[in-house]
């Protein structure tokens, strides 16, 4: 495999994420912004800013769950706003869906939270493992195929079975269809098992906008299917080179519609390839200068 788009190490294979192999998925060209460029993100759109301020508080209220001292729900919504107040910035979070106003995403995180807590207080179903808990597993034994992610919550039911849970701020509750066949989870669940063994699993998803708690649970026949497409998949990538533009439906929340050749004007896209070709021109001249050097050592 050639080595590209991914966090390494030297000694190891690359690394790659759910998120990571959903991007070059859905759009090449976003992939290779993102993860070949490296072209940093100066926006946000308004849901991912909700989501993450909904999982911190989340994890926070396990940690507190964890001490044993339960907040009581003004408490951890009272936390939520003033983290709204910490971190949001109307520079950088954009509000993509015209007309809705900003007042409507406060409001929905502080209701997924209250909805969420009142559900499952006092939060006793099960005991806590793991909190945000950031996992790195190889898909294969010589370890050239690695996964990392961070979980949201690691369970134990009352039974034995390890529940790996997720919290989705987003409105849509997919069908069981699609979360039978879900991969992020279920690529965690390969992760896990190396630390947990043979025992049950179960896929939990809680999306918290609708109060709804959905779950799956996957056979090994199932995850040696996962794992056999996942390295597949990252196999194409690695030798990928060509990373066309695709349009899909989120192409209004991308990072890159100002440069991406769908969407930017003739005018934008003559500039950045011009940049790029004067980029190319100073990467060549560096390396042609380090060569010199090597010759007068
Ligand atoms: S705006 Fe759409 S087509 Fe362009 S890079 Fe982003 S996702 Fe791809």
């Amino acid at each position: 495999m050639s080595n590209r788009a991914t966090s390494t190490d030297s000694k190891a294979g690359p690394l790659y994420s759910h998120s990571r192999l959903s991007s070059f998925e859905n759009c090449p060209k976003q992939f290779e912004f993102r993860y070949v460029q490296k072209i940093p993100s100066e926006t946000e759109g308004v849901e991912a800013f909700v989501g993450k301020r909904v999982h911190e508080i989340l994890e926070r209220l396990y940690l507190f769950v964890g001490r044993g001292q339960i907040p009581g729900v003004e408490k951890v919504v009272d936390r939520y706003q003033k983290l709204w107040e910490e971190t949001y910035d109307a520079e950088r979070v954009r509000i993509v869906r015209e007309g809705t106003p900003l007042s409507y995403y406060r409001q929905l995180g502080e209701d997924c939270l209250r909805g969420y807590y009142l559900r499952h207080y006092p939060f006793d179903e099960g005991e806590t493992l793991g909190i945000e808990k950031r996992v790195v597993f190889a898909l294969d034994e010589a370890g050239q195929y690695r996964m990392q992610g961070i979980i949201d919550r690691i369970s134990r039911a009352s039974d034995g079975t390890i529940e790996i849970h997720d919290y989705k701020t987003g409105a849509r509750v997919p069908s069981q269809r699609i979360l039978d066949q879900d991969r992020q989870l279920a690529l965690y669940q390969i992760g896990l098992s190396r630390l947990y063994g043979e025992v049950p699993f179960r896929l939990v998803w809680h999306y918290v906008a609708k109060n709804r708690t959905c779950t799956s649970d996957r056979t090994p026949e199932a995850l040696e299917a996962l794992r056999h497409s996942t390295i597949e998949r990252i196999d194409e990538i690695q030798t990928a080179t060509e990373f066309p533009a695709r349009k899909i439906a989120l192409c209004n929340w991308c990072e890159y519609t100002d440069r991406c050749p769908l969407h930017a004007t003739p005018e934008t896209l003559a500039r950045l390839e011009q940049e790029a070709a004067q980029r190319r021109e100073a990467e060549a001249r560096a390396a042609a200068e380090d060569e010199a050097q090597l010759d007068l050592l």
